[in-house]
């Protein structure tokens, strides 16, 4: 197959690598084209126009391209550049470590591609909006054909409506079951609330009491389809965590 974007299209990097003696392979995700990877040759060359492209950045991109990987011909930075230090890295991390796990090169996605952007933006700019995060996963998961039915119970068919206020079960891979069942094993328990929003458009964020269930629900379902191997951005940002833990326990005792 020979494809190419020689007149230019968006673009961000997910990932680099080194290649050969002077070069870089990077992992791009593009609006048109889904994800794909490029030579970019000389890359690693301290003047070269591609050496400090890297994940978190913003391109209009040229490349051509025959087989698995490509050539990339121009890279031109778009925006401003977005600042993803500390904690906000490692939520970029983890954002992209789900897209080189879970989407295929040369599957455009470009639906997914806005909403990527759209969540690097609230990361990036305002650090808080971690329900942002969950808007992304359920719809990495949708685009996918992955997401599991929210509306109505799997079991009796009852709908979720707009009145109810109880707590449902989320159950992964399968859907939802209302409050008439006993939960089966492996279900979430979850209120109806957060089911709606979920289900919704999800343009604002939910009630923050609802976010640790929300993250779990989430997380159990795509661990469906990461195999077995676990993600290096939870290991990450575990020990994050702990440092900052760490830390702030040493400065409270000096
Ligand atoms: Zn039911």
């Amino acid at each position: 197959m020979t494809a190419s974007a020689e007149g230019g299209e968006r673009a961000w990097v997910l990932h680099r690598y080194p290649y050969r003696d002077t070069s870089l392979i990077l992992e791009l995700f593009t609006r048109e084209n889904g994800r794909l990877g490029v030579v970019a040759r000389g890359g690693r060359r301290p003047r070269s126009a591609f050496a400090a492209l890297e994940a978190g950045r913003s391109l209009w991109v040229h490349w051509r391209g025959r087989g698995d990987l490509a050539t990339l011909l121009q890279a031109e930075e778009q925006g401003e550049v977005l600042d993803f230090a500390g904690m906000k890295g490692l939520i970029l991390f983890y954002l992209n470590e789900l897209l080189l796990r879970l989407t295929q090169r040369g599957d455009p996605l470009p639906e997914l591609f806005d909403i990527y952007e759209q969540t690097l933006q609230s990361v990036a700019l305002s650090g808080r909006q971690i329900w942002a995060l969950r808007r992304f996963e359920r719809r990495l998961l949708e685009v996918l054909g992955w997401a599991p039915e929210l509306k109505v119970c799997y079991h009796c068919g009852r709908h979720l409506s707009g009145e109810d206020a109880g707590t449902w079960y989320y159950w992964p891979e399968h859907g939802v079951l209302c409050p008439d069942h006993r939960p089966a094993p492996g279900t979430i328990a979850i209120p109806a609330g957060a089911l709606r929003w979920l289900a919704g458009d999800m343009a604002d964020g939910p009630r923050s009491a609802w976010l640790p269930d929300l993250r779990r629900c989430l997380e159990r379902e795509l661990r469906g389809h990461l195999s077995a191997r676990p993600l290096e951005s939870h290991r990450l940002l575990a020990a994050y965590l702990a440092r900052a833990g760490q830390d702030s326990y040493q400065r409270s005792k000096g």
